[in-house]
């Protein structure tokens, strides 16, 4: 019933032409793929040209991040509006990067996701603990916390039209990976306790979770094939068109 979405994140990767020499070829490897919902992440400066290559085709364009005020003096941001206006359909929020390097709080998650709903952009909101806060046994506080923060304020409507991508910080470009079993219990918490407990059973149950941190096309089956895991966030292995089939072909 959740219909199962890849999205790659190209984070600071890829010049405008390398980029659409990518989109070109991940567009022919997905082509014909229609049961899962496949997402491309690029820098802001390659969406233009890469949803341009992607116009039509079944692989739809994410931005990494945007800012939540429509318009103004704020020098180096980019508002849902010029987003749209490129053709973005899917946008980043709270990514781990973000939070480490770029001060993201709850507080600026949650004015993220309200202006990309607002605007008829679908946030991924990203969460997830680090390596410390897992040792410490902190994981479900800290995706409780993070989640609650996010969705602050929002309908069990608008939460339908959100993706969650849970991303074990300490997984994140390590090449460590959670096991399908950690993956899975933590989903699990945070569609039957979390996600229940701030809306409502449908809403939990229609909410798409994804598992991001060093997902790969040897370990997608196992963390797909999860009973509360919904897809994929891409990092490394989005870059290359073979590899990101590896993962959106998985079955
Ligand atoms: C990410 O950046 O969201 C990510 C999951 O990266 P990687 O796949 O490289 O771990």
């Amino acid at each position: 019933m959740r219909k199962t979405i890849i999205a790659g994140n190209w984070k600071m990767n890829k010049t405008a032409s390398e980029a659409v020499e990518l989109a070109n070829a991940i567009k022919a490897a997905a082509s014909g793929t229609t049961d899962v919902d496949i997402v491309v992440c690029p820098a802001y400066v390659c969406l233009a040209a890469v949803a341009e290559v992607l116009k039509g085709s079944n692989v739809k364009v994410g931005a990494q991040d945007l800012h939540w005020e429509a318009k103004g003096a704020y020098t180096g941001k980019i508002s849902v509006e010029m987003l749209k206006s490129v053709g973005v359909e899917y946008v980043l929020v709270g990514h781990s990067e973000q939070r480490t390097y770029f001060n993201e709080t709850d507080e600026t998650v949650n004015k993220k996701t309200k202006a990309a709903l607002d605007g008829g952009l679908t946030p991924i909101v990203c969460i997830g603990e680090t390596l410390e806060e897992r040792e410490q046994n902190k994981t479900n506080n800290v995706v409780e916390t993070q989640t609650k923060g996010a969705y602050a304020g929002l309908t069990a409507e608008q939460a339908r039209n959100t993706v969650i991508a849970y991303e074990p910080v300490w997984a994140i470009g390590t090449g460590l990976t959670a096991t399908a079993e950690q993956a899975q219990e933590v989903h699990d918490f945070i569609r039957n306790n979390v996600l229940k407990s701030i809306f409502d059973d449908e809403t939990a149950a229609s909410l798409r979770i994804q598992y991001g941190g060093s997902m790969k096309g040897s370990n997608a089956k196992e963390l797909l094939e999860q009973t509360d895991i919904d897809g994929g966030l891409i990092g490394g292995a989005s870059l290359k068109a073979e590899d990101f089939k590896g993962i959106f072909a998985y079955q």
